[in-house]
């Protein structure tokens, strides 16, 4: 992991003013989307124009990307604009096609890097071109050795030049988010690798425009992230996949003004700052307590209306004596106190009563 960490390479990054900023839209459509959306991106505030070419789907009959002759947009892009180019790449052929058309930063999605057949497939396919730069999107579960793994197979072939886009993770709960931040998980990552840079990517985590400044500014001004990868078209009403995350130019640089406003104006103290960090973590997971509540009090409803059809008692005391123990003890293995987890579980408990009972 020291290996790993002290071989990374920040000059690509360190050199701009932060936030290092990646915008574009999640697919190349048309020629014409491109470079209309690239022209409207004001490069004082963008650095890198992105678009999906190739677009791993969730299921098949969608929208999977233009393929190799959105490069050549890409390939004007950068020649007009005079902005850096990138794209996500998922095997050997990618990497071969886009570095034949100039791309200069390629990313694995999520779904790859969840991959290690195929993040090894990659690495073998740049170890004659290390010195491009390599952006790793997190796996779509929490899994940090899954991405540090990764990350390794891509050092292990010279790859200096590496940073990591945090698009949040996979949740089937109850989310106000497409894919959950887990803030935590990725101060814990930043111990580990507190060198590697790291880019939010709040479109994949909002999956809806709302949002996206708010985890920006979580991102960038309370958690120090050095950039942004935010999703824009020309025409996000229109737009062939992840519609309804994707912003105007416009509206992007209007977001990226108001955070910039946000940091220079925030007169707070370190430890001010240290006190808001902790309330963002204790946030999220007092958001994912509740959504867990209402997960676990719909089953109550199931449960109840069972019951009530099967004639069977809704409070059973050998049960609920045997949970009872059963959790104290693996709460205070977790070092949570006993008083707390059995006031808890009987509120708890009492409410899921309630449910039944309101059924009968
Ligand atoms: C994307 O950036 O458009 C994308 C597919 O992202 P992810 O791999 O994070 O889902
Ligand atoms: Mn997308």
């Amino acid at each position: 992991m020291e290996k790993l960490n002290n071989s990374i390479d920040r000059s690509w990054i360190d050199k701009w003013n932060s936030p290092f900023i990646i915008s574009g839209p999640c697919s190349a459509e048309s020629e014409q989307q491109i470079l209309e959306t690239a022209k409207r991106l004001n490069s004082s505030y963008v650095q890198v124009f992105r678009a999906g070419i190739w677009k791993p789907r969730t299921k098949p009959n969608n929208f999977e990307g233009i393929g190799k002759k959105g490069l050549e947009w890409l390939h004007k892009v950068k020649k007009s604009t005079g902005l850096m180019v990138a794209t996500e790449i998922a095997n050997a052929e990618h990497v071969k096609l886009a570095i034949s058309f100039g791309i200069d930063i390629l990313w694995i999605g999520a779904r790859s890097t969840a991959s290690p057949f195929i993040i090894q497939e990659i690495a073998d396919a740049l170890e004659k071109e290390n010195n491009k730069i390599i952006l790793v999107k997190n796996p779509i579960h929490p899994d940090i050795e899954l991405w540090i793994g990764a990350l390794e197979r891509l050092s292990g072939k010279g790859i200096r030049k590496l940073g990591v886009i945090h698009r949040g993770f996979y949740t089937y709960k109850n989310s106000r988010y497409r894919n959950q931040p887990n803030w935590n998980l990725l101060l814990n990552f930043r111990t580990l690798l507190p060198r590697i840079p790291i880019l939010c990517d709040p479109s994949h985590i909002c999956g809806k425009t709302e949002g996206i400044l708010d985890i920006a500014k979580k991102a960038y001004h309370f958690f120090k992230y050095q950039g942004l990868m935010i999703e824009s078209h020309c025409d996000p009403d229109q737009a062939w996949s992840d519609a309804q995350q994707q912003i105007t130019p416009e509206n992007l640089l209007e977001m990226l003004k108001k955070l910039t406003c946000i940091e220079k104006s925030d007169q707070k103290s370190k430890s001010e700052r240290s006190l808001d960090s902790f309330r963002i973590l204790i946030d999220e997971l007092d958001e994912n307590i509740i959504s867990l509540l209402a997960e676990r009090m719909n089953i109550s409803k199931k449960l109840g209306t069972f019951k009530k059809y099967s004639d069977i008692a809704i409070f059973q005391p050998s049960r609920w004596k045997d949970i009872m123990k059963k959790y104290i003890n693996f709460g205070k293995s977790l070092g949570i106190s006993e008083k707390f987890l059995e006031e808890f579980f009987q509120l708890l408990h009492q409410e899921s009563i309630k449910i039944q009972n309101h059924i009968q």
